[in-house]
C-alpha cells in the first residue's frame, strides 16, 4: 500500500514572494487542484479499464486520499480484492458509490 504524505505549501518563496496555504500531495507537488465546478473528490478502485467509487463525495484532494487505506479495507470482503489499484479521481458529484461517504 503506498503511503500518502501531505504537506504544506512554503508561505514565502525563494524570491520572497508569499504565497497563499494550499495543500499538497504526492501528485500534486504545485498545489492539489480545487474540484471542478459539478465535481467532487472520490476514492476509486480501478481493475482493467473500468473503474468504480468505492466511497465519497469529498471536497479537497487531501480528504480523498486519507480515505483511500480504509476504502481499500472495506473492499477485502470481494475476493478479487487484491487484484485491484486503489486510488482517488475527480468525478461528477453526484457519481454512485459503494460505501457511501466514510
Ligand atoms: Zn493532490
Amino acid at each position: 500500500m503506498k503511503t500518502v504524505a501531505a504537506y504544506t505549501f512554503p508561505a514565502v518563496t525563494r524570491t520572497g514572494e508569499t504565497l497563499p496555504a494550499r495543500p499538497l500531495c504526492d501528485w500534486h507537488p504545485d498545489g492539489c487542484p480545487d474540484a471542478d465546478p459539478g465535481r467532487a473528490f472520490f476514492v476509486s478502485v480501478v481493475s482493467g479499464a473500468h473503474w468504480r467509487a468505492l466511497t465519497g463525495p469529498y471536497d479537497t484532494h487531501l480528504d480523498a486520499l486519507a480515505k483511500v487505506a480504509e476504502a481499500e479495507g472495506l473492499a477485502q470482503r470481494d475476493p478479487r480484492a487484491s487484484f485491484y489499484a486503489y486510488g482517488t479521481v475527480q468525478a461528477p458529484s453526484d457519481t454512485r458509490t459503494i460505501f457511501g461517504r466514510l
